[in-house]
């Protein structure tokens, strides 16, 4: 039975029977759920009849909380719709941002959103502006242009400094969410200037998300380890600091880096840290850590890159020179680990099992060879490269961690993708509050998922095919996809701003 009635607006469904979970409680209780206007009005054990409903019968299937993403630069629908088909019902760019603030929402807004969206304010544009006079855009790939501008990796004067921290404190205050920190990619700056970005948030209550510079074990002359940076920046200015990708930046070295956290938290220091479930990575050809010379220290060689687009992979450093020269905001993949090793896999499950780890995607743009960035249509035109990671991050972290291993049950999957995201912004976004739970009066951001076909299914050779097992996925109570099937008219998303104080 699948009847519709407008009930003065307000249109009731009901998910009927489903394995309904709770990441706030713990909690796994079959169940229907109950929306109205948006929210979840009512969860019952006893079966409900409510005149007029959509019900829709989830018998056997996962209910909960639509996974809020803190890390993903996908800035389109096309990118907002893979990300739906892997569960994702909230997208947020906090580790790069966009400034100015309040063009990059009002774009998002003009051209429609199928997810709920929000962005940091860009340390890094900040930046870009007062020392290299790069006036930013609001757009992803001309930061990424920026990265490689050695003017712009360079420390500050203090009047320098003064300027661009005026910028990020103005970005706060026009809605961003907190301050997103490219650290990696001017990691020669001096750390006190980090040091200061922290006292900044600390002050607006707004959280940080940073992108470290290297480790001490790749490189004993970064002027401080990256990771230990973020753990005495939080301990000194009690700012909520956020460790963005600790697989990727961290590689074989994640059990220190963990343990170096570990104690800062238990400490009682604000820190939170992301993974996402793959050992290879994604950047700008450009970046610091790509020079030719750097790339020992990494235990990684040219062939560890392949280009984006054109598939090629480096064959030497003189060809990696070359590239970086010609387009260094080019993006390609770096494999950190190699997964056809057992022992580097582990390495993943032992950060994605590490207490709290949230599970966030870093996803890409989509770039079709057309130099497109978005498209409307769907399935896909293909064609489209991004990384693997956009897609099917969580749909893969399921199947690894709680379909495979066994290591975590429903529950703490949807905390550890869910719940506990919504959580590192609830003091910046109150709106938050109502986000990664599942309870009366919770956002309807809603995620349905059949455990028997839930898997990821993009590969490198095939990036943007959509994760399977996602039956449907409500946004603010809207379907985006029902049965399977993408609603191509549902753009329910909403912004997600900060109020700082
Ligand atoms: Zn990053």
């Amino acid at each position: 039975m699948a009847a519709r009635h407008d009930n003065g607006g307000m249109t009731t469904t009901i998910l009927r029977g489903g394995r309904v979970i709770d990441p706030a409680a713990g909690t796994e209780v079959v169940a229907d759920v109950v929306v109205r206007d948006g929210r979840v009005a009512a969860i019952s054990a006893v079966p409900l009849l409510e005149d007029g409903a959509t019900v829709v019968d989830v018998t056997g299937l996962v209910v909960g909380p639509g996974f809020v993403d803190l890390h993903s630069h996908v800035h389109s629908i096309a990118g907002q719709r893979l990300q739906a088909f892997d569960g994702v019902t909230t997208n947020l760019d906090l580790e790069a941002g966009l400034m100015p603030i309040e063009r990059a929402y009002a774009e998002a807004a003009a051209a429609g959103r199928v997810l709920n969206y929000g962005f940091s304010a860009s340390w890094a544009d900040a930046r870009g502006q007062v020392l290299s006079g790069v006036t930013p855009t609001a757009r992803f790939d001309s930061s990424t242009n920026l990265l490689g501008d050695p003017e712009w990796q360079r420390t500050s004067t203090p009047a320098e400094l003064a300027a661009w921290l005026d910028l990020l404190e103005r970005e706060l205050a026009g809605g961003a969410l907190g301050i997103g920190i490219l650290m990696g990619y001017a990691p020669r700056s001096d750390p006190k200037e980090y040091v200061e970005v922290a006292r900044l948030a600390a002050a607006a209550g707004a959280p940080t998300f940073t992108h470290v510079r290297e480790l001490v074990e790749a490189d004993p002359t970064t002027p401080i380890d990256g990771s230990g940076e973020v753990a005495l920046a939080a301990k000194e200015t009690g700012a909520a600091m956020h460790h963005c990708h600790v697989n990727s930046t961290s590689r074989r070295h994640v059990d220190r880096v963990l343990g170096t956290l570990d104690e800062a938290r238990a400490a009682g220091s604000r820190v939170s840290v992301e993974v996402y479930p793959y050992g290879m990575g994604s950047t700008s050809i450009g970046a610091f850590f790509l020079a030719p010379e750097r790339l020992d220290a990494w235990g990684l060689t040219a062939s560890s890159i392949v280009m984006l687009g054109s598939g090629e992979r480096i064959a030497d450093v003189r060809r990696l020179a070359e590239l970086r020269e010609q387009d260094p905001g080019a993006t390609c993949v770096v494999e950190f680990l190699d997964e056809r090793q057992e022992s580097d896999r582990e390495i993943l499950r032992r950060a994605l099992a590490y207490p709290d780890a949230i599970v966030a995607s870093d996803a890409m743009p989509l770039e079709w060879p057309d130099r497109r960035h978005d498209t409307r249509e769907w399935p896909l035109p293909p064609g489209a490269s991004t990384h693997p990671r956009t897609s099917g991050t969580f749909a893969r972290s399921l199947r690894l961690m709680v379909l495979e291993h066994g290591l975590w049950s429903w529950a703490e999957a949807f905390r550890r993708c869910s719940y506990l995201p919504a959580r590192v912004l609830d003091e910046v976004a109150p709106a938050m509050r109502a986000k990664g739970l599942l309870a009366p009066g919770a956002d309807a951001d809603l995620v349905v998922i059949d455990p028997a076909t839930l898997t990821d299914h993009a590969t490198v050779h095939d990036p943007t095919r959509p994760s399977g097992g996602v039956r449907h996925l409500m946004v603010g109570g809207t379907f985006v996809i029902r049965d399977g099937a993408l609603d191509l008219d549902a753009y329910p998303g909403r912004a997600v701003r900060g109020e700082v104080r």
